[in-house]
C-alpha cells in the first residue's frame, strides 16, 4: 500500500487532492485507480480510495487507521559529517528505524565539510531522503533533519539519555542497552576520523555518557545504525 505525508488537516468523508508529483507517481508510474492508500496528515493516518477527478488525481478519506508505527522512545542522532553517500545511508536506516531528529555535526576530525553555499539544496535533499523512507515504512512522523551544526552546540540536542559511542572506550564501559530506560535518547557518533580527546572530555561536560559499541572498531556508518537499532529494538 502507498503511503504519502500530506500538509492539510483531514476529515473522513473529505476528498484529497494529490499534488503534482504524487498524482503522476500514483495515477502515471504504478498506475493505481480506486485502490486504497494511507494518507497521514499531521494528526492522523488516513484509508483513502484514489481516483481521477477530471485533470485531477484525489483520494476520498475513508477510515482512519489507527496504527503509529512509531518507536515508544523519542531517538536523535547527532551524526558527524561523513563521506555523502555514507551519510545518506545514515539518513535513510535512521528514518526507517523510528530516529526522530538528526542532527549533522561537524568535528575535527570530519574529513567532508559542511559548504554554505550548498546548504539549502542539501538540506532539501536529505529531507527527501527521509520523507520517501519514512513514506516506505509506513511511519506516522518524518524525521526532522537540522542544520549541520557546531561540535560545541551539540549540548542543545541532550534527551533523558545522552549518550557519546566512543570507539576507544573500554569495552567494559557502559552499552547503549544499559540506558534504555528513558524516555529520549541521544546518541552521537563520530566521523571517519573519530573522536579527539579533547572532543570526548568536551561531550562528557556537555553531559554525555562514553558508551562503548564493543571491541571491534566499526565504520561511522555502521556504528550509526547499530545504535540506532540497539535504541529502536527495546521500543517497538
Ligand atoms: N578512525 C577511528 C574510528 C572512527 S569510527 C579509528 O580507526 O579508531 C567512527 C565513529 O563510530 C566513532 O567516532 C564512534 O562514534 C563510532 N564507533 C565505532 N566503533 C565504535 C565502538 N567499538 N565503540 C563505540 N563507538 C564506536
Amino acid at each position: 500500500m502507498q503511503q504519502y505525508f500530506i500538509e492539510p488537516l483531514m476529515k473522513q468523508g473529505e476528498i484529497y487532492t494529490f499534488t503534482k508529483e504524487q498524482a503522476h507517481h500514483l495515477r502515471d508510474v504504478l498506475r493505481l485507480n480506486h485502490e486504497t492508500v494511507r494518507l497521514v496528515d499531521p494528526k492522523h493516518a488516513w484509508f483513502a480510495e484514489c481516483y481521477s477527478e477530471g485533470k485531477d488525481f484525489v483520494a476520498l478519506i475513508k477510515e482512519e487507521d489507527p496504527r503509529i508505527n512509531e518507536p515508544s522512545i523519542d531517538i536523535t542522532l547527532a551524526m558527524a559529517l561523513i563521506r555523502r553517500e555514507k551519510f545518506e545511508l545514515v539518513l535513510q536506516k535512521a528514518a526507517e528505524l523510528g530516529v526522530k531528529r538528526i542532527v549533522p555535526f561537524e568535528s575535527s576530525r570530519c574529513v567532508v565539510r559542511a559548504k554554505s553555499e550548498k546548504s539549502e539544496k542539501q538540506k532539501e535533499r536529505y529531507r527527501s531522503i527521509v520523507l520517501s523512507a519514512s513514506e516506505q515504512c509506513k511511519r506516522n512522523v518524518v524525521p526532522e533533519v537540522t542544520d549541520v551544526v557546531k561540535f560545541s552546540e551539540l549540548d542543545r540536542y541532550r534527551s533523558e539519555a545522552s549518550l557519546a559511542a566512543y570507539e576507544n572506550a573500554s569495552v567494559h564501559s557502559v552499552k547503549i542497552s544499559e540506558r534504555l530506560n528513558a524516555r529520549s535518547v541521544t546518541v552521537v557518533i563520530g566521523p571517519e576520523g573519530g573522536f579527539s580527546e579533547d572532543e570526548v572530555n568536551e561531550l562528557i561536560e556537555m553531559g554525555y555518557e562514553p558508551v562503548t559499541l564493543g571491541s571491534r572498531i566499526l565504520r561511522a556508518e555502521t556504528a550509526a545504525l547499530y545504535a540506532c537499532s540497539v535504541i529502536a529494538e527495546g521500543a517497538f
